[in-house]
């Protein structure tokens, strides 16, 4: 049956442990398998691993075989945030593989829209290097994917309250990959900075909102409606992916941003109208970080709700709108030369 929203998500990525104590642990997944695994009205889509060749678009060959080495090895220690155990880079095949396969469904016309519960996350992964919790660059994989079978033009919309280091650098030069993000500022990766805006031909490609602790749902509206929107309606994409973190709920106990499940809604709503504005309503949204259990799963909820065709509008709760005011008009700025605000 074409249409509906599916599911991506598979037992195998709970096996990737981090290492006693790390936040990025196999509970996150768990919650997300036990409440949807048997929800009724969602497709589920099962993973597959990425190939080397789709790593490769993205990451230089010797990357993927240092990752791929850690096979079988009680712990490999990548930084002081990131090691693999024995099954993290099955893990992490999957998860990067199980979300093309999910665009792959989209792209089919299968399903219209859908979630890929992955671990571990990507959005940090460099080129050449695994950091913050990362291996392979999930996201960056699935647009690269997408690019290679012909969609012309792909958005990547970052909500974690973390900065994409690596998507942004893996698409920085690219006209045809739009990648925008909202984070906390300074913070973890120390990236992120309103003025990097892209380079050569991807000057304006790349959207940086740098957000002081604290915002919260009111800030995000006006990101969403002032600059974010304009910008990625302006750019009509072919096709909508969301880096969906929920370390931006205020209940995480990393960050340090004030967003509410209902802030979540607003934001999905707001990307899949864009999404069936431009892209026919292909969106899909990828888990990235997120540390509190009921954060995520709450949050995860809220977009499902979206994108299966919730349309009310949900209340704002936290946030003051005139704490935007620098942000927006510094962001507005220096994207100046590229888009209409
Ligand atoms: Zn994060």
């Amino acid at each position: 049956m074409a249409g509906g929203t599916g599911i991506m998500f598979d037992d195998r990525m709970l096996a990737h442990d981090p290492g006693p104590g790390h936040p990025e642990r196999s509970d996150r997944l768990r919650v997300l398998h036990d409440r949807w695994r048997d929800a009724s009205g969602l497709r589920r889509i099962g993973a597959r691993a990425a190939t080397f060749d789709e790593l490769a678009r993205v990451h230089d060959p010797g990357h993927v075989e240092r990752v791929a080495a850690t096979d079988g090895r009680p712990r490999v220690v990548f930084d002081a945030d990131t090691s693999a155990s024995a099954r993290s880079y099955e893990a992490a095949c999957l998860a990067a593989g199980g979300l093309v396969e999910l665009c792959d469904a989209v792209r089919a016309g299968e399903v219209e829209n859908g979630f890929a519960f992955v671990r571990p996350p990507g959005h940090h992964a460099e080129h050449g290097r695994a950091m913050g919790f990362c291996f392979f660059n999930n996201v960056a994989v699935a647009a690269a994917a997408l690019r290679a079978a012909g969609i012309g033009r792909v958005a990547i919309v970052d909500w974690d309250l973390h900065h994409g280091n690596g998507t942004q650098h893996l698409f920085e030069d690219d006209p045809d990959v739009l990648y925008v993000s909202t984070h906390q500022y300074p913070f973890y990766p120390g990236t992120g900075a309103a003025t990097d805006v892209g380079r050569g031909a991807g000057a304006g490609r790349t959207v940086n909102l740098p957000f002081p602790g604290g915002f919260g749902d009111v800030e995000f509206a006006r990101a969403f409606d002032e600059i974010i929107l304009p910008i990625t309606r302006q750019f009509a994409p072919d096709f909508v992916l969301v880096s969906a973190g929920f370390d931006c709920d205020g209940r995480d106990p990393l960050g340090g941003l004030q967003v509410t499940p209902d802030g979540i809604t607003m934001m999905a709503q707001s990307l899949r109208r864009l999404a069936e504005e431009t892209a026919k309503g292909r969106l899909v949204a990828v888990l990235e970080g997120g540390y509190d259990l009921d954060a995520i799963n709450e949050g995860v909820a809220k977009v499902l709700e979206v994108l299966r065709g919730t349309d009310a509008t949900p209340p704002l709760h936290t946030g003051e709108a005139r704490r935007a005011d620098a942000v927006i008009e510094r962001v507005r700025t220096v994207q100046a030369p590229y888009w209409t605000l």
